[in-house]
């Protein structure tokens, strides 16, 4: 750990209108979990982190931390312009305390929900809903859980096992079901849900929809789209010098995990200004860092097995772009990466009546996170458009209230089994394995 824990805590002023609690999404109680930590009370100040954020240990490496806690503390105003590193704090607290976390499931209240998709707002909500009784079953389309956290974010930034240590402590421990390779919208849909007894459902589904440029050569075979290459880049051959088209965070996250693939040469190409980059300015400079290029004012106008032909651009004082008429140039490269966004998938809403969407396909809620459709709530991504992991944390824990809400309002199951009084199939001796069988 570069920095000294403690020193960074006895940093912190204890602030009585701590600016930092304000900067996190999530409010976390910084002075408050800094005293604690201050008079010795680890367990407790973990104990905090966590029943405010369940994925504390997540968000404390992934947060965009110089906008956030850390960007409003109050130090930063001084002559030293020297905040207190929260996430660091955070990171030694919840990550000690997590090995503690060993509690079995909560007592059951027969009440049970569906979460489509385990990215953050999926994991908040199922583990709220389990601490308070619900039994729940996460639908998840991949392999494993974690949504972007895992297939987006880099091995490099956060290391998968956070997210397995997760699930260990937070799902299995706590009789949380998973159903993986289960895309909800295909074989099972939201009404199979409620047929098979579910009270509730929560779509947690994030945009898993690559954006396109819509010009010619994206279909060809040196080209990617940054949410497939980031989910599994050494499955595509781009070769090593790799064009990446786009300056947000996504594309410093391809550029960086091109690096770590042995790329010699990557180039991040941007049609606005070095004035307009989107990705935070700590991803750029580790990307500078690490050899990434930029190229600015570019604008692609077709894709090809050996590079890419560009446009240039002029951007005004406002940030608008104009391309320059007649200004092609060929730009040589062995890949491309297309990292300019992605958007909501519509296969769910498409095979479920009376869930809303906008132009954009995102779901339409309201306040609580109530979808169209009584008993089918949602939030995170899928409802925000393109936010971050500590958004939808915060989101996830209000729709948890509100689904906790209106199961408590519905009226008992009559509970019926129609098939109470059959016969039990008794099997003959001779299925059973025996050690002669075997
Ligand atoms: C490359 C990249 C890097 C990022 N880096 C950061 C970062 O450093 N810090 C940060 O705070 N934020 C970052 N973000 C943003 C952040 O990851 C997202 O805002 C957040 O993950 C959204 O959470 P979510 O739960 O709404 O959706 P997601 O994380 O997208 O999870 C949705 C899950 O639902 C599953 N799913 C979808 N449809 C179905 C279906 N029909 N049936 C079953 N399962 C389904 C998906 O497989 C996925 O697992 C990054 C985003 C990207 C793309
Ligand atoms: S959740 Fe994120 S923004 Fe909030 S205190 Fe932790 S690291 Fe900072
Ligand atoms: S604003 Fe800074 S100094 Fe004040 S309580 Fe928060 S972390 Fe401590």
């Amino acid at each position: 750990m570069a920095l000294h824990v403690l020193d960074e805590a006895n940093k912190c002023l204890g602030c009585k209108n701590p600016l930092c609690q304000k900067g996190c999404p999530i409010g976390t109680n910084i002075p408050e979990v800094i005293r604690l930590l201050k008079d010795g009370k680890l367990d407790d100040a973990g104990r905090m982190l966590f029943e405010n954020n369940p994925l504390t240990t997540v968000c404390c490496i992934v947060c965009n931390h110089e906008k956030q806690c850390e960007g409003h503390c109050i130090r930063n105003r001084m002559a030293t312009h020297d905040p207190v590193h929260f996430s660091i704090i955070e990171d030694y607290i919840s990550t000690t305390f997590a090995n503690k976390m060993v509690m079995g499931p909560a007592p059951k209240n027969g009440m049970k929900t569906a979460i489509v998709g385990s990215g953050p707002a999926g994991l908040t909500i199922a583990v709220l809903l389990a601490r308070w009784g619900y039994d729940v079953t996460i639908f998840e389309a991949r392999d494993k859980i974690g949504g972007i956290m895992r297939y987006g974010i880099p091995n490099f930034r956060l290391p998968d096992s956070v997210l397995d240590d997760f699930e260990y402590r937070h799902l299995i421990l706590k009789d949380i079901k998973v159903r993986p390779h289960t895309s909800i919208g295909r074989t099972i849909t939201i009404d199979d849900l409620f047929r098979d007894g579910y009270d509730s459902v929560f779509i947690g589904s994030g945009l898993r929809k690559p954006s396109a440029m819509h010009i010619k050569g994206e279909s060809l075979g040196n080209v990617a789209f940054a949410i497939d290459y980031l989910a599994n880049s050494k499955g595509f051959r781009l070769g090593d010098d790799i064009a990446v088209i786009g300056v947000g965070n996504s594309a410093m996250d391809c550029a960086r995990t091109a690096v770590r693939n042995g790329a010699r040469y990557v180039t991040c190409y941007s049609r606005s200004d070095r004035n307009n980059i989107q990705a935070s300015s700590y991803e750029y400079s580790y990307s500078k860092l690490e050899g990434v290029h930029f190229r600015f004012n570019k604008q692609p106008v077709e894709l090809r097995a050996n590079g890419m032909v560009c446009c240039d651009t002029i951007t005004d004082e406002n940030g608008n772009v104009t391309v320059v008429e007649g200004s092609e140039k060929f730009y040589p490269h062995s890949g491309i990466v297309v990292a300019i966004g992605q958007a909501a998938e519509s296969t769910l809403i498409k095979t479920t009546q009376g869930i809303d969407m906008d132009h954009k396909g995102l779901l339409t809620v309201d306040a609580d996170g109530s979808t169209t459709r009584a008993g089918v709530f949602a939030g995170g991504d899928a409802v925000q458009g393109a936010r971050t992991v500590v958004e939808a944390v915060a989101m996830a824990k209000k729709v948890a209230e509100a689904m906790d809400n209106y199961m408590k309002s519905l009226p008992p199951k009559d509970g019926k089994d129609i098939y109470a009084d059959i016969p039990v199939f008794e099997a003959p001796p001779e299925d059973a394995f025996s050690e002669k069988k075997i």
